[in-house]
């Protein structure tokens, strides 16, 4: 089963994976894979190197969808399509809603041009299940600013709060547009409610 996560910065996404893989391992035998995009494999992180590079400020909005596309694609190929093969249980820290709303509503390049390079990209391989977690831009920024110090912050982390409104605004749509696939959890809530919420809705759908 393929599970990606999804969400603003400062949602929570990595903490949540990181505890919610913990609870299942503790709790069933099913075998996992933890992955992110861009990166889980060598060629794709050193895409996300490329394009999260601070001295990177001249780069072309699609250049940057375009790179997304190939990382996301590679890994797609190299990890996660031999892991559902194998059976397993994938949870992946972003994916293709990530450029939807990050290149398509965020840089306004246009959500169907980005969704078009990205049908390409996957050709088809859609997540079974896609964890949307919700957060305020005012608050997902407040977190990002407390929780990393200024050599931390890449590249995108450094947008402004209309950026973060305008990603936050075309996930909501997608979440609209997909029910079946994507479901939105709040994030607001303290970190065990929202991994417990993960869990519950996992197990609901998948047998663990
Ligand atoms: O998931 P993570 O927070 O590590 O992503 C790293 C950075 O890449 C974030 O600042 C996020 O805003 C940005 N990003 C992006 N477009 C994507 C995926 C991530 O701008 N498609
Ligand atoms: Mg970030």
């Amino acid at each position: 089963v393929f599970i990606t996560v999804e969400g603003p910065d400062g949602a929570g996404k990595t903490t949540v994976i990181k505890e919610l893989s913990e609870l299942i391992k503790k709790n069933s035998n099913q075998s996992l894979t933890v992955t992110r995009e861009p990166g889980g494999i060598p060629i794709s992180e050193e895409i996300r190197q490329v394009i999260l590079d601070p001295k990177n400020t001249e780069m072309d909005e699609r250049t940057e969808a375009l790179l997304y596309a190939a990382a996301r694609r590679q890994h797609l190929i190299e990890k996660v399509l031999p892991a559902k093969e194998a059976g397993n249980l994938i949870l992946c820290d972003r994916f293709i809603d990530s450029s939807i709303a990050y290149q398509g509503a965020g840089r306004e390049i246009g959500e169907d041009e980005v969704l078009k390079i990205n049908e390409f990209a996957i050709e088809g391989n859609y997540p079974d299940l896609t964890i949307y977690l919700d957060v305020p831009s005012e608050v997902g920024i407040d977190r990002i600013n407390k929780s990393r110090k200024g050599d931390e912050l890449d590249r995108l982390d450094r947008e402004s709060l209309a950026f973060h409104e305008k990603v936050r605004e075309s996930y909501l749509r997608l979440v609209k547009a997909n029910p079946d696939r994507i479901v939105l959890i709040d994030a607001q809530d303290n970190i065990e409610k929202v991994v417990k919420n993960c869990y519950d809705l996992i197990k609901e759908r998948y047998p663990l």
